[in-house]
């Protein structure tokens, strides 16, 4: 697991997409891109393409990349390597926008923890707050017990490994 928290994302390591024709994907980003497909639903044994698709994105860690490296929130960061890849066909190209707006929210929030620890009303909301977001997602992990996640009209669905 501690190999894929380096990496850009979970696509085909953590979890597969299968399409509604069996095909299945390392992210429902890549449907019907034959580069990113790892064989059939129906096969009886993971293919090498399944494998080799796996590699390329565990291979994708940020601490490769030249410009993640250096990122403050480079241990954190949650971009996605299919919004890259859209955008320029390469999985481990960061987008400058997406950049900044993942480090103004986590700005955002050590600014605002900072701000709470010196009220002790605020402290206390943070803390609640904290406690029931976790409560809420316990209960989505429940719901994801399946392990199979419904996809959209398209009849897919996400499976994690
Ligand atoms: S915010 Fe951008 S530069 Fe920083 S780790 Fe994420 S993708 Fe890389």
């Amino acid at each position: 697991m501690k190999e894929l928290t380096k990496s850009l994302g979970m696509e085909g390591a953590a979890a597969v997409t299968v399409n509604s024709d069996g095909v299945i994907y390392s992210c429902y980003t890549f449907i019907n891109n034959k580069n990113f497909e790892m064989g059939y639903i129906n096969e009886k044994q993971l293919s090498n393409k399944f494998h080799n698709v796996q590699l390329t994105f565990l291979n994708n860690t940020k601490s490769n990349n030249p410009i993640c490296s250096k990122c403050d929130i480079v241990g954190i960061c949650k971009a996605c390597p299919g919004m890259m890849y859209s955008r320029s066909e390469i999985l481990n190209d960061p987008i400058p926008l997406q950049c900044e707006y993942y480090v103004g929210i986590k700005e955002g929030i050590l600014l605002g923890v900072l701000e709470s620890s010196t009220d002790s009303a605020l402290w206390k909301k943070l803390i609640e707050g904290i406690s029931s977001s976790n409560k809420l997602f316990l209960k989505a992990c429940d719901l994801f017990s399946s392990r199979i996640r419904l996809l959209d009209k398209h009849g897919g669905f996400n499976l994690f490994l």
